[in-house]
């Protein structure tokens, strides 16, 4: 077993860990004394130091939304800035303009106003952040990085021309924060509710992460396909983490608002939310603990930079931008990943890994009742594709029924992986039907699909390479559990969570990789990602399999092995489509064979029927030979 080449977060990956390690600390208790000693020291900083503390928390709530956003989901955001600016723009008016003051401090008192403040500030957020997200958010590549500058330019804008907002001077007069008639007004005690939210974010976000809906999240970056495949709905997703992000920078604003007891727009500009991603980037964009110390090293260099550059240049201008743009290409030179990861292998020697309790009381995830065998459970119906002038699949027409598998081949370019998209719902047919379980699928996407039982893996492999095995099967029983974002992030979902990775764990064995459920995924060989995949597939419990090209790079022994694993599946009463370039294999495994030849299907039958059809040895020329291998071995 080769060794990992990343430590991932979450505990069970955690647990994989080097046994070398054998350190006094675990890295839970590790963070439990860096939180004791901060909280102990506290009170004795000087109240610059408190100051800038302070500061470094806000920065890392924003920063934590983005690591989620950006680091862990995919999407590049240079717009938080402007969330920020929401919440501490709705806390302030909240607060201070006379109209709010009269309708609500009758209600809730002066000291409710804050309170009122962060609702007003998380509604308007939640609403701007879905509304720009559902526009945004479809775009994809560059288009995205632009529109939120776009937006936080003219969210900016608006701050600064608003009357009500008091313009370009914004709103003094903040109240500060009162919980239950105890002031917050000394920034020693704000910084502690400050470092309170950052730390239970922090929490809540790494429990997401640890969870079924985590592992969605994660899959957004491996492709819209992949996730959907695996009954993910991506759009949702995405939109969903976009405004989560947005809330999250929102709290920051309220708590900014409070602190700095006046809000203008200055701090709510594109600049800054440049900045904030810079922090979520260098700090390392995938890991929550990045955040804080990209906050911390960005607040921390700037302030350093402000002092210095203008001394340095003799002229006073905006030089720590331009130092900072220098900073991030040597930081992503550097280190790929951001500084954390660094840092993590790092105290790794040191760190004693933590042990993992197994689970109690594992729910019991939904069930599928198999269809019976033999019956048609997957059919195309004169499916024909078009791209432009070429006809990809000619009115090909294919019944895949229960407890069988039925082999497509063709030369390279017959249009197998074309029909493979249709029948998965990754491609729609430009005439015909498909027909899943006796429904017809019309333009349904591929989440549709793998919903009614539909299971397939990838030409060209999509794991999350970082992830453990583990971590990659349990995406694939996504759909066989409930728990939300919300039970996630309070640890609701344990039961359902010790299911979902058993789960995984069944699935892995079965196909004779358990040595290898706790490493990353990309260490594997190719050929063992492939079957992977297939007991990804396998823990969505399907009805039928689609495996496309699955003996590529498979050592003689273990084509067998999967062999065998299909004939069983098989036997258990599955419907499996293979596409596959090794005659030996198909000619032996497969109960039906159908050939494709410039998207039309020449011949369909049995193995020995199709060997001894002249039109596909024609077809296959000089690979006639390997075909006939299929008879001699
Ligand atoms: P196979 O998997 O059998 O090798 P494909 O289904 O990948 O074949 O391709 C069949 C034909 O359709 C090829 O000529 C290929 O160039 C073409 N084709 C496949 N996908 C597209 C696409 N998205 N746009 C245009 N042409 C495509
Ligand atoms: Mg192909």
């Amino acid at each position: 077993m080769s060794a990992p080449t990343s430590t991932p977060s979450t505990a069970s990956a955690v647990a994989s860990a080097p046994a070398a390690a054998s350190g006094l600390l675990t890295r839970t208790q590790l963070t439990a004394v860096a939180v004791a000693l901060l909280a102990i020291t506290w009170g004795f900083l000087p109240e610059f130091t408190v100051v800038v503390m302070s500061y470094i928390g806000l920065y890392s709530i924003v920063a934590v939304g983005l690591v989620m956003l950006t680091g862990v989901g995919g999407m590049t955001s240079f717009g938080q800035a402007a969330f920020v600016g929401i919440g501490a723009y709705a806390t302030a008016w909240a607060c201070t303009s006379p109209a709010a003051v009269q309708a609500l401090s009758g209600l809730v008192g002066m000291g409710g106003l804050p309170w009122v403040g962060l609702a007003l500030g998380l509604v308007l957020t939640f609403v701007v952040a879905w509304g720009l997200g559902s526009v945004t958010l479809k775009l994809s590549g560059h288009y995205l990085p632009l529109c939120t500058m776009a937006w936080s330019l003219s969210l900016y804008y608006l701050f600064g021309n608003m009357q009500f907002l008091g313009g370009q001077t914004g709103i003094t007069g903040v109240p500060p924060l009162t919980i239950v008639g105890y002031s917050l007004a000394d920034p020693r005690v704000l910084g502690v509710l400050i470092w309170a939210v950052l730390l239970v974010s922090m929490w809540l976000m790494n429990n997401l992460l640890d969870s079924r809906e985590g592992r969605a999240i994660r899959a957004l970056k491996g492709g819209r396909v992949m996730a959907e495949s695996m009954g993910v709905d991506t759009a949702h997703y995405r939109i969903k983490l976009f405004v989560l992000a947005a809330l999250l920078a929102a709290v920051s604003g309220w708590l900014y608002a409070h602190m700095q007891r006046f809000v203008n727009p200055t701090p709510f500009n594109l600049n800054i939310g440049i900045e904030y991603l810079f922090m979520a980037v260098v700090g390392g964009a995938g890991h929550l603990w990045g955040a804080v110390l990209g906050a911390t090293v960005i607040t921390l260099l700037k302030q350093k930079l402000q002092d210095v550059l203008p001394s340095l240049l003799g002229t006073s201008g905006n030089f720590e931008v331009v130092v900072f743009g220098l900073l991030m290409i040597f930081v992503l030179q550097r280190f790929a990943e951001g500084m954390w990861p660094t840092l993590q292998r790092l105290s790794n020697r040191l760190l004693r890994p933590s042990k993992v309790s197994p689970p109690k009381s594992a729910a019991v995830l939904e069930q599928r009742t198999l269809p019976a065998s033999g019956s048609v459970i997957l059919e195309a119906k004169n499916v024909t594709k078009r791209f432009g002038g070429l006809v990809a699949n000619n009115d090909v027409s294919m019944r895949i029924k229960a407890g069988e598998v039925h082999a497509l081949i063709g030369p390279n370019g017959a249009g197998k992986s074309t029909f493979f998209n249709m029948i998965s719902g990754v491609d729609d047919p430009t005439e015909g039907d498909v027909r899943l379980m006796d429904k017809v699928m019309g333009k349904s996407p591929s989440r549709d699909f793998a919903a009614l039982g539909l299971g397939r893996t990838f030409q060209h492999v999509r794991l999350l390479g970082q992830r453990s095995v583990v971590e990659n099967v349990a995406l694939g029983a996504h759909r066989r559990a409930h728990k939300g974002w919300i039970a996630s992030m309070l640890r609701l979902d344990r039961g359902e969570e010790a299911a979902l990775l058993a789960e995984a764990r069944r699935q892995i064995e079965r196909c004779g990789l358990g040595a290898f459920a706790d490493v990353p995924a990309a260490s594997l060989a190719l050929g063992q990602q492939r079957i992977v995949e297939i007991a990804r597939a396998l823990a969505g419990q399907p009805a039928v399999l689609l495996l496309d090209e699955p003996a590529a790079g498979l050592r003689h022994l273990e084509k067998r092995a999967l062999a065998d694993l299909l004939t069983q599946l098989r036997a258990e009463g599955l419907g499996i489509l293979v596409v596959e370039h090794d005659m030996e294999f198909v000619m032996n495994l497969a109960d039906r064979i159908t050939v494709l030849e410039f998207g039309t299907v020449i011949a369909t039958g049995t193995p020995t029927e199709i060997q001894n059809n002249q039109r596909v040895l024609d077809a296959y020329l000089g690979g006639a030979d390997d075909l006939a291998a299929g008879i001699t071995k």
